[in-house]
């Protein structure tokens, strides 16, 4: 029998009803010993709080989870799931490079000092003119259509250059829906095809293979799947157009502590550890690998190290009772804030240890808009006006995703590793958002 690494996960089980919830309440007054009462007693209601401690030790878990299983591995920061400037100095600092989606996140990673070649630059639209900006600065560019191959080899010619590049890949590893919208599908031909085509004018070197499978991948073995098609794909590069790749980019999609719609059992019960993926994706390849060859595994880490770092604290602003005698509160955030609110249920904690019988409630946003709900059924002790709650994990994509619908966006601070409170974006204020509007002089109003 082939021997396996045993794996260590810790499984921490409380009172649980029947959908797995704790029925106590929990209150969570400070983060990293800074007090939440006092962060909004300076900074206002609401507002997004980032823990710089939680940040690198999420990055330092999931590094060590690889590098100890791997030899040759490169982290790079996915921008879209956080593209504050102080999150991304952060990993960066940390070691990541930036795995970028558009060419404003491209301009947004080059203004944080990032150079060109250390950047991915992914995606399905790729504008032409930042296609030859980033071949020009060295980034890697993983091509997802026939199209963007013939923008390349117009640019390279342009250049008189040879553009290394990579190629992005889907397949099928069992996770549903299966995404095939990005990239060329492995278990058909299709792959393999537009790799002959992409060498057909000498123009185009292809260094790697990409693929991301998907996102909240509670499956660890869907990448045992993908990194076992990927490199049997390299093979098949190797015979059939003698080409030798010097890396495996695999993408992201790891899931953080959330608890998804529909899921009951806790997160900590039902997400495996980052160790059990590093386990799956290294086995897999030390499994199929020539003996001594070990091409650069690439991985595009987001929602899995900024999540939990990410909290939003929000206040009570008013009361009612609805028609059926259920309690809502209305808070001053809402979905405009937690756009994924739509697939997770967060945890969501009294800031002060309140007193008192739990009570069903629910829980409404600031909007005039009858989806605007953030928790359709919470237990909470029975909370006045002005009292605080703070929601989390909500490091991902929120930051990226929100809308200043009706609104104007909250400030953002970081609790450093030293115990500060840093403004690292202010709050919105009338003069940004109307900034860039122009009023035709017919429009003028003389009242
Ligand atoms: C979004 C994205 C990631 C990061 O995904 P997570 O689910 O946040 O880990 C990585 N790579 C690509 C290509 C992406 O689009």
């Amino acid at each position: 029998m082939k021997y396996e690494k045993p794996v260590i996960t810790q499984i921490h089980i409380g009172k649980m009803n029947k959908m797995g919830q704790s029925l106590t309440n929990k209150c969570r007054s400070d983060i990293d010993g800074v007090k939440i009462d006092d962060i909004m007693d300076e900074f206002g209601s609401p507002v997004f709080i980032i823990s710089e401690k939680v940040l690198r030790k999420k990055y330092r878990e999931m590094k060590r989870a690889f590098t100890t299983a791997y030899p040759n591995v490169e982290f790079s920061w996915s921008y879209k799931t956080n593209y504050l400037d102080a999150v991304c100095a952060t990993l960066h600092q940390e070691g990541e490079t930036a795995e970028v989606v558009s060419d404003f996140e491209y301009e947004k990673a080059r203004r944080l000092g990032v150079p060109g070649n250390k950047i991915i630059f992914n995606g399905p639209y790729k504008p032409y003119a930042a296609l030859k900006i980033a071949v020009k600065e060295g980034a890697r560019i993983h091509i997802d259509s026939i199209d963007e191959i013939i923008d390349l080899e117009l640019i390279a010619k342009e250049l008189n250059v040879t553009i290394n590049v990579g190629i992005r890949l889907n397949m099928d590893t069992g996770i549903q829906p299966k995404w095939s919208r990005f990239g060329f599908c492995i278990d058909t031909d299709q792959a393999s095809d537009t790799v002959k085509r992409l060498l057909e004018t000498g123009r185009l070197r292809l260094t790697g293979l990409h693929s991301h499978i998907g996102t909240f991948i509670m499956a660890p073995d869907a990448y045992a799947v993908q990194v076992k098609k990927m490199l049997s794909f390299s093979k098949l590069l190797k015979t059939r157009f003698g080409i030798n790749i010097d890396y495996i980019d695999i993408g992201g999609g790891f899931p953080s502590q959330s608890r998804l719609k529909g899921v009951y059992l806790p997160p900590s019960v039902a997400i495996p550890s980052i160790n059990e993926y590093a386990e799956s994706i290294a086995g897999s390849l030390l499994a199929d690998l020539d003996p001594g060859f070990y091409p650069k595994l690439i991985i595009e880490s987001g929602r899995a190290i900024v999540d939990e770092a990410g909290f939003l604290a929000t206040s009570v602003h008013a009361i009612k009772r609805l028609s059926d005698g259920l309690r809502a509160y209305v808070m001053d955030a809402g979905v405009n804030l937690l756009f994924t609110n739509f697939w997770y249920r967060y945890n969501i904690e009294t800031v002060s240890d309140s007193q008192g019988v739990l009570e069903p409630c629910v829980l409404y946003g600031p909007l005039c808009m009858n989806i605007d709900v953030l928790d359709e059924l919470s237990y909470l002790p029975p909370l006045k006006r002005g009292d605080r709650l703070v929601i989390s994990p909500v490091g991902a994509y929120n930051m990226t995703q929100w809308m200043q619908f009706i609104n104007y966006r909250p400030p953002i601070v970081m609790v450093t590793e030293q115990g500060d409170v840093e403004l690292i974006r202010e709050g919105e204020s009338l003069q940004d958002i109307c900034a860039r509007e122009r009023l035709p002089k017919h429009l003028n109003l003389e009242l």
